[in-house]
C-alpha cells in the first residue's frame, strides 16, 4: 500500500463547516510541502463562507473580501466542496470514519445565550442572532418576522453584534440599498418606524465589548444622532484603578465615547443611545403579550479577582420599548458523536485535538477549529492562527502515523454514501454559478449582489427548474 500523504495516497481530510475557521484549516493543510492532502469540505447550507455571508453586516462589505483568500484555497485541485450536506443527516461520524483519515469540525456557535429573566419570550423580544441571520438572507431565518412598526428598540449587550444590529436599524434606506442585505429585509427596513435605538451595557464604557472602529462608526451615521449619558461615560474609580497605562485600546475607546458627550443633536431622523451600567431584570408586556418596556437596574462596578463585575444597586429604571434584541453572545451546540462542554458551549480540546473527558486522551482523528473550539470570541482574523494551530496538530499526528484507518478512502465510495442518503450536494463549481448570478443580479442597481435566500431558488438556478416548482 502506498505511503499516506503521497500523491498515490493523499491524507484524506473532512472539514465540517465552511466559515473562516474551516477555510483557514483547509488553507494551511493544502499549503503543506511534502505531504499530499485532499480536503473535502461539508456544509449544511447551499453556499460557503458561514458567518462571512450570514454574520458580517451588509454595510461592512470590505470585511467580506476575506473570501478571496478562501477562494484561492477552494480553487486547488485537492479541494472539494459539498454544500447542502448536513453532518448527522446526510453524513454520519461512522461514514466519515470509513472515508477519511482525519475529521475537523468547524461548526461555529449556532445558537444564542439567554438572559434568564422574566418576559424574555414575549412577542417582540428576539435573539439578535436571528435578526442578523434574517437580514443577511440565511435560508433558515428568511421567514422570521420582526415588527418594526413601533418607534423604540432596545438592544441588550454592547458587543459587536449588538452594534451591528443597532447600526442596521439606524441606516437610511439609501445606505442599505447599496449593500447585499436580503431583498425582503431591505423592503421591511424601508417601512420601519423605528426612531430610537438604545444599546444597553451591564458594565461601564471601559468594559464595553465592541471594538473601536465599530464604536467610532456609531458617531458617523448620516441618519442617526448619537447620545450618551455623561455620568455613565465618566470613568468610575474601580475602572480607573484597573486601567493599565499601556492599554491604549481602552483609552482610545473611552476617548471615542467621551467625544459623544458634548455632541449637540443634529436633527437626524433617528437617535442612537449607548447606555451603561444597566441590567435588564424583566421585559414587561402589554395585555396582548407584546413587549412594552424594559425594567432595568442600575449597576455598580466591583473588582472581582481579575474581572470587573456589575453588581445591582437598588435603583431601577423603566424604559418604554416596542422591540427588544438580546445580544449577549452566541453559544455552541453539541455535535452527534462528539464530547461537549455544556457550560462553555465548546468541544473539549487541546490545541484543536478533541479530548475525551472520560479518558483525558485525544479522540483519534478528530479535531476542532474556530468558535466550537474556543468559544464565540474574536474577529474573523482570529481564526487564522486558530486554524493554523489545528491544522498543524493534524499534520503532526499524520506524520506520527496517528490517523484513522479510512478503509474506503476513494471519492466514489464517499459519494455513494451521499447518494444513499439522498443528499443533493452543491459543488464549488455550482457555488461559482450562484455567485455569478447573485453578483449579476446586483449590478443593474449598483448592489454588490442580490442573494438567493432559499435552497429552492438555488436549485432552480442550478437545475433550471422553476423556483416554487418543488425542487
Ligand atoms: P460579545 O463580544 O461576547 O459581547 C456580548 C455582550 O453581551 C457583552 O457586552 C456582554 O457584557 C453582554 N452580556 C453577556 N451576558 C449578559 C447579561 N446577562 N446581561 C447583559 N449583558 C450581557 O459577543 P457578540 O457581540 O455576540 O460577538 C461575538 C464575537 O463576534 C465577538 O468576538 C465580536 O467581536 C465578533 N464580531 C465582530 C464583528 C466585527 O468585527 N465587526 C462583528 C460582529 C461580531 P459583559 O462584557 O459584561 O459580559
Amino acid at each position: 500500500m502506498a505511503q499516506l500523504g503521497t500523491d498515490a495516497a493523499p491524507l484524506r481530510v473532512a472539514i465540517i463547516g465552511s466559515g473562516p475557521a474551516a477555510f483557514y484549516v483547509a488553507e494551511r493543510l493544502l499549503k503543506e510541502q511534502g505531504t499530499a492532502v485532499a480536503v473535502d469540505m461539508y456544509e449544511r447550507l447551499p453556499t460557503p463562507f458561514g458567518l462571512v455571508r450570514f454574520g458580517v453586516a451588509p454595510d461592512h462589505q470590505k470585511i467580506k473580501q476575506v473570501t478571496r483568500v478562501f477562494e484561492k484555497a477552494a480553487g486547488q485541485p485537492a479541494f472539494r466542496f459539498y454544500g447542502n450536506v448536513e453532518y448527522g443527516r446526510h453524513v454520519t461520524l461512522a461514514d466519515l470514519h470509513r472515508h477519511y483519515h482525519q475529521i475537523c469540525f468547524a461548526t461555529g456557535a449556532q445558537t444564542d445565550r439567554r438572559l434568564g429573566i422574566p418576559g424574555e419570550d414575549l412577542a417582540g423580544s428576539h435573539p439578535a442572532t436571528e435578526f442578523v441571520a434574517w437580514y443577511n438572507g440565511h435560508p433558515d431565518f428568511r421567514d422570521c418576522t420582526f415588527d418594526l412598526s413601533g418607534t423604540r428598540v432596545a438592544v441588550i449587550g454592547v458587543g459587536n453584534v449588538a452594534v451591528d444590529v443597532a447600526r442596521i436599524l439606524c441606516r437610511t434606506s439609501e445606505e442599505l440599498a447599496a449593500t447585499d442585505i436580503a431583498d425582503y429585509a431591505l423592503e421591511a427596513l424601508a417601512r420601519s418606524s423605528i426612531r430610537e435605538v438604545s444599546l444597553i451595557g451591564r458594565r461601564g464604557p471601559a468594559q464595553a465589548a465592541f471594538t473601536n472602529p465599530e464604536a467610532r462608526e456609531l458617531g458617523q451615521l448620516p441618519g442617526a444622532d448619537i447620545q450618551v449619558v455623561p455620568e455613565e461615560i465618566a470613568l468610575d474609580d474601580v475602572s480607573r484603578a484597573a486601567l493599565a497605562e499601556d492599554d491604549t485600546e481602552t483609552q482610545r475607546k473611552l476617548a471615542i465615547l467621551q467625544e459623544f458627550v458634548g455632541r449637540p443633536p443634529a436633527g437626524k431622523p433617528r437617535r442612537l443611545s449607548i447606555r451603561f451600567k444597566l441590567s435588564p431584570v424583566e421585559i414587561l408586556g402589554d395585555d396582548r403579550g407584546h413587549v412594552r418596556a424594559l425594567r432595568l437596574v442600575k449597576n455598580a462596578l466591583v473588582q472581582d479577582g481579575d474581572r470587573i463585575r456589575a453588581v445591582p444597586t437598588d435603583t431601577f429604571e423603566e424604559m418604554p420599548v416596542d422591540l427588544v434584541f438580546r445580544s449577549v453572545g452566541y453559544l455552541g451546540v453539541p455535535l452527534p458523536g462528539l464530547p461537549f462542554d455544556e457550560k462553555r458551549g465548546t468541544v473539549p480540546n487541546e490545541a484543536g485535538r478533541v479530548i475525551d473527558p472520560a479518558t483525558g486522551g485525544p479522540v483519534p482523528g478528530c479535531y476542532v477549529s474556530g468558535w466550537i473550539k474556543r468559544g464565540p470570541t474574536g474577529v474573523i482574523g482570529t481564526n487564522k492562527p486558530d486554524g493554523k494551530e489545528t491544522a498543524e496538530a493534524m499534520l503532526a499526528d499524520a506524520a506520527a502515523g496517528r490517523t484513522l484507518p479510512a478503509p474506503e478512502p476513494e471519492q466514489a465510495a464517499c459519494e455513494r454514501t451521499l447518494a444513499r442518503r439522498r443528499a443533493r450536494p452543491i459543488s464549488y463549481l455550482d457555488w461559482r454559478r450562484i455567485d455569478e448570478a447573485e453578483v449579476g443580479a446586483g449590478a443593474p442597481t449598483g448592489r454588490p449582489r442580490v442573494k438567493l435566500t432559499s435552497l429552492e431558488e438555488v436549485l432552480a438556478l442550478l437545475d433550471g427548474t422553476p423556483a416554487g416548482g418543488g425542487a
